[in-house]
Parts: C-alpha cells; sequence; structure tokens
C-alpha cells in the first residue's frame, strides 16, 4: 500500500476534509511510525513496517521547528484554520506532550493569531492527568472511540496495551464535553477475521455512549485512501447518517465525511 509517512516535524499546510486549511505537526519520527494502536486503517501502514526511524524530536527540537514553520507561514500571508497534531502515530506518547501543547499556544498567540489547535489522539492516554489537562487547553481536543465493544475495538485498533471502552469513556467524561469524538466507520475482513461498527448493535451501544458523554462534536468518517488491511469496505454517507441520525435529532453536532 501507499503509506503516507511525514519526513519531518512539520508538514503543510494541506487541505483537510475535517479541519479544513491544516499545518501539520508530527511529534513522532521522521519517516518511522510511532503508535499505542496499530488500526487497520491507518494511513501510516502497519506498526512494523515503520520502524526504520524510531528517534522521536527533542522539545527543543519542535519548539524550534514550530517557531521556524508559524514565522514562514505568516511571511507569506497564508490563512490557517488549524494547527493539527497528527502525523506518523499518536501524538500524546511524546513525553515533552504537555510542554509542547503550551510552547504551541504560546507561538500561535505570536504567529498564528486564529489558528485553532487540534490533536488527533486515540485517547489512550487520557488516563494520564498531564496529557488530559493538556489536551484540555486546545480548541479541538480530537479524541477516537471507533466501537462501543472490547472485542470489536481489539479488531479495528489492535491497541499495544491494555485497552477498556469503559475506562475511556469514564476518562472522556472527565472533558465535560468539550471534546469531538471521532470514530471511523468501515467493514471488511481484517488480521484478526472481520468487522463492522455499522452493525445495529454497535451503532445504538456507540449512540449510548455518545449521549451519556455529549462531546461538543462528533465526526463520523471513513478512510480515504488504500488501507494497510487490503479488504475493508468504506462506510458509506447514508450508512453513517442513518447510525447519527438519531444523534441528530437530539442536538449533537455530527460532521459525517465518507
Ligand atoms: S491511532 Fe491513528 S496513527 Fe495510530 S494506528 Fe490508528 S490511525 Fe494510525
Amino acid at each position: 500500500m501507499s503509506t503516507i509517512l511525514w519526513d519531518d516535524i512539520t508538514f503543510g499546510p494541506i487541505h483537510s476534509r475535517r479541519v479544513g486549511t491544516s499545518l501539520g505537526i508530527n511529534l513522532m519520527p521522521a519517516n518511522g511510525k510511532i503508535c499505542s494502536f496499530d488500526c487497520v486503517y491507518c494511513e501510516c501502514g502497519w506498526n512494523k513496517d515503520g520502524r526504520k526511524n524510531l528517534v522521536i524530536p527533542s522539545y527543543a527540537q519542535v519548539a524550534a521547528a514550530l517557531e521556524k514553520k508559524f514565522k514562514e507561514v505568516h511571511g507569506h500571508g497564508i490563512k490557517v484554520d488549524s494547527i493539527s497534531f497528527t502525523g506518523n502515530g499518536e501524538p500524546t506518547l511524546h513525553p515533552d506532550f504537555p510542554k509542547i501543547i503550551d510552547c504551541t499556544i504560546a507561538l500561535r498567540d505570536k504567529h498564528l493569531h486564529g489558528a485553532e489547535i487540534s490533536v488527533f489522539s486515540n485517547a489512550t492516554r487520557i488516563g494520564d492527568a498531564a496529557v488530559r489537562e493538556a489536551l484540555m487547553k486546545v480548541e479541538n481536543p480530537i479524541l477516537k472511540l471507533d466501537a462501543a465493544f472490547n472485542d470489536l475495538a481489539k479488531r479495528i485498533n489492535q491497541p499495544q496495551g491494555p485497552y477498556d471502552v469503559a475506562e475511556i469513556v469514564e476518562n472522556m467524561k472527565l472533558f465535560d464535553g468539550n471534546f469531538i469524538m471521532q470514530t471511523m466507520f468501515l467493514k471488511g475482513v481484517v488480521p484478526a477475521g472481520s468487522v463492522d461498527n455499522t452493525t445495529a448493535e454497535n451503532a445504538e451501544a456507540w449512540r449510548e455512549i455518545v449521549l451519556a458523554l455529549r462531546p461538543r462534536k462528533v465526526m463520523a468518517y471513513s478512510f480515504e485512501r488504500e488501507t494497510p488491511s487490503p479488504g475493508l469496505v468504506k462506510a458509506t454517507v447514508e450508512e453513517m447518517t442513518a447510525i447519527a441520525a438519531p444523534l441528530m435529532e437530539q442536538g449533537i453536532d455530527v460532521q459525517i465525511n465518507a
């Protein structure tokens, strides 16, 4: 498959279907991947194929790269909607993630006033108070929950350590609704058998979780590019709309991207 592994700390701005003009920040290794999940749909490819470089950039390297890029983007008069932590794996795994968020906020206020800060996270580290507090400081903490049941989450996300949906939901409650939930909908054959998170059973349990959490917004989407697991089928807009409709009727803001 054609994987996307970024070769630097910053990339873009690029157009993101979910956050608009997005200046990307990659806290994981250049041309390598480190993640606490190994999702069957990951654009970075399988974790095992991303081990050429496992050196993560230092805080000083990140701070210098951000200042340089923010000044450059401002100098070119480019309007950025979102400064987005995404890249080659899970950004909150960086040991200085909280300090990097403080630095990003300060640099944004200095050079890119008006841009929101978004962190695309798989939520595996929100049980850590420092990580959670850092996420609470940004405009858009975008937290993943792909399945309502542990066995399905394990087949879709392939967590690399202990993972429990109920525990993640409890930790999400601490955000008091001030977060965005992201859910990838798909179906098909995967290494551990098959997956389908569009079934009535999963959709109903997922909606119950959303209603208990009442996130500021829900991003329901399907994959855009080739996936490491070749037997996957995208969920359609119609399927996701049908799943989300009862939530929208109850005032939940749901953004759907097929
Ligand atoms: S959480 Fe994100 S980076 Fe990690 S494996 Fe899943 S899609 Fe890839």
